[in-house]
């Protein structure tokens, strides 16, 4: 469990110059989001597009194509035909990063670095426990927050669990293990996210009993992944840009009140998302959303509750089970979580 205060305080402590690195200072100090791409593949600062994002197979009524855009992060795959024109109903929470080097049996051969300095919380060395396949994950820290790098797809793992890297550092070699993908399609998928709930384990445990959790807490179900292309390139352009400052940008797409519950973690952990508010003598929480999941803001409430309901959802011509991945169905004053959008949001505060 991280307890985000004292952790910051025992790093501060460590790094031996108390006058000059006090809490404050470290602090600061670890706001600057300092990222860099995972693989020799930069074309993302050049355009990005094909040279960049590795291309998808896609078969839509009978016509096969491949897509480089769906090698992107975002609602991006599986094209569903609706009253309002086609809706991309699938959401990518990373990118796909193709492949520059291969040796002469066209083996993927590029080497895999750490895009941040940080911890390894997780290797996944079973390529059938995951839709990643041999994946990595990699904690951060950046103004007390933590936040996690995954690496997927992997052909080899060069780190071990509890080992500290530094942005840069070599972590492994791109492959081809997972679900759906082939020599060809080698790539490297890259995310950056959030976690949810430290007691993940117990709440997957209730809901998904028949298929075993290999990961701990580090399952993709528990790291909600933000835009890292888009963060990437705003980097570029402004160095010191914060989480905070980042995800300002989003748009809300839907708000869910959550009871009152002392296991709500995310204000915990990203207490940048309350703001100026504080949790004290409200009856519930709201919760604002990305159209992906991603939470954004959390706001007191005086709303009387006993399960997560949905407050507000933005207006659409579809119904928002196509665009919420199934979180949400309905439309407008209609709109409701769906159970599997309820189990999600119970994910925050479970077990209440
Ligand atoms: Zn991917």
């Amino acid at each position: 469990m991280i307890i985000f205060g004292v952790r910051g305080h025992v790093r501060a402590f460590e790094s031996g110059d108390p006058a000059s690195a006090g809490p404050h200072a470290k602090m600061a100090q670890n706001e600057v989001v300092d990222l860099v791409l995972p693989t020799d593949n930069d074309a993302l600062f050049h355009g990005g597009g094909p040279a960049f994002y590795q291309y998808i197979e896609r078969d839509y009524k009978g016509v096969k194509s491949t897509p480089w855009e769906g090698g992107q992060y975002g609602f991006v795959r599986d094209p569903v035909e609706t009253g309002a024109g086609i809706v991309y109903t699938r959401f990518h929470e990373g990118i796909d990063i193709r492949a520059l080097h291969r040796d002469a049996k066209a083996e993927p051969l590029d080497e895999v670095r750490a895009i941040a300095d940080g911890k390894v919380v997780h290797t996944n060395l079973v390529p059938g426990f995951s839709n990643y396949g041999k994946y990595i994950v990699i904690e951060h820290e950046w103004g007390g927050s933590p936040y996690y790098s995954l690496y997927g797809h992997l052909g080899a793992i060069d780190v071990r669990v509890g080992q500290s890297v530094q942005r840069g550092q070599h972590i492994g070699v791109m492959g081809y293990t997972g679900q759906g993908i082939n020599q060809e399609r080698a790539h490297l998928h890259l995310e950056l996210n959030l976690m949810l709930s430290h007691r993940f384990e117990a709440w997957y445990d209730k809901f998904h009993k028949h298929d075993p959790n290999h990961h701990g807490i580090y399952n993709g179900i528990n790291l909600t992944g933000l835009d890292i292309a888009r963060l990437y390139v705003e980097l570029r352009q402004e160095p010191s840009l914060t989480i905070l400052q980042f995800l300002g940008k989003e748009e809300t797409f839907y708000k869910v009140a959550i009871p009152k519950s002392r296991h709500f973690e995310l204000p915990k952990l990203y207490p940048w998302m309350l703001g100026s508010n504080t949790v004290a003598d409200r009856a519930s929480w709201e919760v604002s959303f990305t159209r992906s999941g991603l939470p954004l803001k959390i706001e007191p409430s005086a709303r009387r509750i006993r399960r997560p309901e949905i407050t507000y959802i933005k207006q659409s011509p579809v119904d928002t089970s196509f665009l919420t991945n199934d979180v949400a169905a309905g439309r407008g004053n209609r709109a409701h979580l769906t159970e599997y959008g309820k189990q999600q949001m119970r994910l925050l505060i479970w077990p209440d």
